[in-house]
């Protein structure tokens, strides 16, 4: 079976948010089911793209609309990734140093445009067509409507949403963008007078998945418009839970930390990247560390981590560490608060966040929407203690110390007072030494990689192909 992933990011190529984590993972894992599963993305102008080497495998030019833009298919020509990595280069379009930006449109309809242009030059054609969130939305009406891809239209295809609070919408005068289609079909972009991507993609998508269980049925209570026709649809769709890629997140043999360590030699192993983050970032070691990794949206909570912050710090002995960017008022007002047994590093970087999943006692995720979250399964693998909201991916993968096999703090919604409390639990279970220690060896022995959750994928793929 050969399953072509089509997505907006790919670890390590380029990375925002979980989706790069996912596709950089998930191929990998297929093809040790014995499946051939590779990924083309946008080619940008980063440090991956400027550091690698690229062979030319395809060119031609798309018609966007009355303009036409040329494009070429470059191949990854080392094989580190475990897969094959197709780039699409749109250069007058596709290639900037930065991945999204305010207005897409054009962008990531010329990617998809360009990729199912070149598809339709292959002699063998996948088996499945395999598209991640709204930027490769219309991937599955352009194949099932559009007149140029007839050949096209008997190839499954499977939309996974990774996060469904962005659409892609974009108004009907842009319609001439898309690939001539029958006109009747019209109704299928449409979604409350607009074209809407993720929303023709659930529509027209052979099958429709979410990253976990849970996530998909709380998008049919609230899917930011789009929960009736989630229910609508209900029938092709199904959750999936993400795993983790265990061969970059591997306490053991992890480059990226300043000590390596196993269940054996958990508590110094620790410690030492405790030792480290409490230096560059001037806090008590002997305090347990709390951290947050992440985006700072409303999405996670962030807007009240200030007030959480300060409420936390004044009613528990405990340091705070936060890694992350957004929105502006966010960054600083954090960044005002005073750093005492508190800091902040306010960017992106991918070493830091690491060795703080290895040095932290444990990591806060008071999120609103979850759709799988990964955080907490890197945090459960390098031994630090989850403290999250009962919501999506995080009641799937984390149970409360206080509940049968329990190893995290969950708590049932996101205020200043409930999540201020859970800090308060978790630092009175920090200070049952000999408990707290035996559960970190345990959460370190969770099986979160991609080995069950790629077979359930390739099920489905098998159950599209009957
Ligand atoms: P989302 O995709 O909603 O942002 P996920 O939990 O699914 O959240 O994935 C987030 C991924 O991005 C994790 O791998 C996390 O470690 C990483 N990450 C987020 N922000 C940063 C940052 N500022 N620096 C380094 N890594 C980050």
């Amino acid at each position: 079976m050969n399953i072509l992933h089509i997505s907006a990011e790919c670890f390590p190529i380029a990375k925002i948010g979980g989706l790069a984590d996912v596709v950089g993972a998930l191929p990998k894992y297929q093809k040790k089911l014995g499946t051939t599963s590779n990924v083309v993305m946008p080619y940008y102008d980063n440090k991956f793209t400027e550091s690698n080497s690229f062979e030319k495998i395809y060119e031609n030019y798309i018609a966007l609309g009355h303009e036409y833009f040329h494009f070429k298919v470059l191949k990854l020509t080392s094989n580190q990734l475990g897969f094959d990595l197709f780039c699409i280069d749109v250069p007058d379009l596709l290639f900037k140093d930065y991945v999204y930006s305010n207005d897409d449109t054009a962008r990531f309809l010329a990617f998809q445009i360009a990729t199912l242009d070149w598809l339709l030059t292959f002699e063998e054609k996948p088996d499945i067509i395999h598209t991640h969130d709204h930027h490769t939305g219309l991937i599955p009406f352009m194949m099932s409507h559009s007149f140029k891809y007839e050949t096209l239209k008997d190839i499954p295809t499977v939309l996974t949403i990774h996060n469904a609070q962005y659409q892609g919408w974009f108004s009907h005068e842009k319609t001439h963008l898309i690939p001539p289609f029958n006109f009747e079909k019209v109704g299928l972009l449409d979604w409350d007078s607009n074209i809407n991507s993720l929303a023709a993609a659930i529509k027209c998508a052979w099958k429709v998945t979410t990253v976990s269980p849970s996530y998909m049925e709380e998008l049919k209570l609230q899917a930011n418009g789009l929960e009736n026709l989630l229910n609508h649809e209900s029938a092709k769709c199904i959750g999936i839970l993400n795993g983790i890629d265990w061969t970059v997140w591997n306490t053991e043999t992890d480059e990226k930390l300043i000590k390596n360590y196993t269940t054996s030699n958990v508590i110094s192993g620790k410690t030492a990247n405790k030792k480290w983050l409490c230096k560059e970032f001037k806090l008590d070691i002997k305090k347990p560390l709390f951290v947050f990794i992440g985006r700072l949206v409303g999405e996670k909570g962030a807007d009240l981590f200030p007030k959480i912050f300060k409420e936390a710090l004044a009613e528990n002995t405990i340091s705070i560490l936060l890694l992350g960017s957004g929105h502006k008022e966010t960054e600083e007002a954090l960044t005002a608060i005073p750093k005492e047994n508190f800091n902040t590093f306010i960017g992106y970087n991918e070493k830091l966040a690491h060795i703080i999943y290895a040095g932290a006692d444990f990591l806060l995720m008071p999120s609103r929407v979850e759709p799988c979250g990964l955080n907490q399964m890197y945090s459960l693998r390098y031994g630090t203690v989850p403290v999250v909201n009962a919501i999506g991916g995080l009641k799937d993968t984390v149970i409360d110390i206080d509940k049968e096999d329990g190893f995290g703090i969950v708590h049932n919604g996101v205020t200043v007072e409930k999540v201020t409390k859970a800090i308060t639990r978790a630092t009175e279970y920090y200070s049952d030494e000999k408990a707290f220690n035996k559960n970190l060896k345990n959460i370190m022995k969770i099986d979160h990689s991609w080995n069950n959750s790629a077979q359930e994928y390739v099920n489905l793929y098998k159950s599209l192909k009957n």
